[in-house]
């Protein structure tokens, strides 16, 4: 269960910033729901999401996550993963280590690890690519191995940062529906930093539309305004 509320949450990175680059955001991600942060570059969807997973503090307000205020908890007892733009893979671990590292970080029996490898690996078709290094991979695999070290935790919360953006736009739409599937399987709830309208109006069960730091609107798909 973790239901992510906001706060009246406000950020500046510098005291000396004259402007806030996210403010006054108030709003409630129901758990297990898929929520896309949308806006054009600037307006705040990443600071929004690197305070959720406590990679930045909050300036104003407060981040609460399954009941408990983000800067409360120590990184390592947060309920959460994180799928980069970037990949952010461990250059010289390979694949199976790569998906294995969070679980052997939280001293997972091997016999259980070896399980949640396996099956993330079925589950994101890299079962032959197992003792590879990245180095090796082609971009949209080593975003599958990105993404099945993320759902081999099983987290609470699931956090995207632009995850499709580097991948060409046949291999973004099988992996938009791959995601789609692996949300409604795993049911973390999900947070997904995006600029893409269809994008967002395709994956998510509610999307939060931010301009210049603030939230415009907060809805369903069909809820939504989008301008053309
Ligand atoms: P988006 O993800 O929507 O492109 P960001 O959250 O990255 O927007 O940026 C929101 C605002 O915060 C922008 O004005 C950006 O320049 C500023 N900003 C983002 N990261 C930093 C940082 N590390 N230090 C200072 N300012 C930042
Ligand atoms: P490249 O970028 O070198 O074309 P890909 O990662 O696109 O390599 O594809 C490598 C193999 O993995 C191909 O056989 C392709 O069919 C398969 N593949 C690629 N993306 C996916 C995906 N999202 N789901 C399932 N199989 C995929």
């Amino acid at each position: 269960m973790a239901e992510i509320r906001l706060e009246g949450v406000s950020k500046k990175y510098s005291p000396k910033d004259s402007t806030y680059a996210v403010e006054h955001l108030t709003y409630t991600i129901p758990d297990g729901d898929f929520v896309s942060l949308l806006g054009p570059s600037g307006c705040g969807k990443s600071t929004t999401l690197n305070m959720i997973a406590g990679l930045e503090s909050v300036t104003d307000g407060s981040i609460i996550v399954d009941g408990s205020a983000v800067e409360d908890l120590e990184p390592h007892k947060r309920d959460l993963a994180f799928v980069f733009q970037d990949y952010a893979l461990y250059p010289h671990l390979s694949v199976a280590d790569n998906i294995a590292f969070g679980l052997k970080m939280r001293r997972m029996p091997k016999a259980e690890i070896r399980r949640r490898v396996k099956d993330a690996a079925e589950r994101l078709e890299l079962e032959g690519l197992l003792r590879r290094k990245p180095k090796a991979l082609s971009g949209g695999q080593r975003q599958r191995v990105a993404l099945a070290r993320a759902i081999a935790r099983r987290p609470g919360v699931l956090l995207f940062d632009e995850p499709l953006s580097n991948l060409d736009a046949l291999l973004r739409d099988r992996t938009r529906a791959e995601l789609k599937m692996l949300h409604a399987d795993i049911g973390s709830t999900s947070v997904y930093v995006t600029h893409d309208q269809e994008e967002a109006m395709s994956l998510s069960d509610r999307i939060a539309v931010m301009s210049k730091g603030r939230l415009e609107q907060y809805g369903t798909p069909s809820d939504i305004y989008l301008r053309p």
